[in-house]
């Protein structure tokens, strides 16, 4: 089973910061800035390329959870980066959609 499926079924250990029916936000486990969370929705949609109109509120929702926890964690002020990494080109690891929120340092453009 997909491992982001398994930590929002709580099957699999995350340091989980939000949770609701739709949507939960964890700390990555290997973090490339001081402050490096991921919101995934519950329901498994692999990447961008698979999600269609029905899921649009819910990824309008990800992205509402994403400015949440991020100005939780202090980043409001500061800024940080939401990025949604999809297919090869963008180094897509995890295929279960997901944000990245990124935040706590400088950051170049354009990105690696
Ligand atoms: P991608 O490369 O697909 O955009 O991002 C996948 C992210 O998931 C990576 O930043 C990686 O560190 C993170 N990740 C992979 N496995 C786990 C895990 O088991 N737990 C957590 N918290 N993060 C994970
Ligand atoms: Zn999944």
């Amino acid at each position: 089973m997909c491992i982001f499926c398994r930590i929002a079924a709580h099957e699999l250990g995350a340091r989980i910061v939000y949770e609701d029916d739709d949507v939960v936000a964890f700390h990555d486990v290997h973090p490339q800035a001081p402050t490096h969370m991921l919101v995934i929705p519950r329901k498994h949609v692999v990447s961008l390329n698979e999600a269609t109109e029905a899921d649009a509120a819910l990824l309008g929702k990800v992205l509402l959870v994403a400015s949440k926890v991020a100005q939780e964690q202090g980043l409001g002020g500061s800024g940080y980066r939401v990025v949604l990494n999809t297919g090869p080109n963008a180094g897509q690891s995890v295929f279960h959609v997901h944000a990245h929120v990124l935040g706590g340092r400088g950051m170049g453009w354009p990105p690696g």
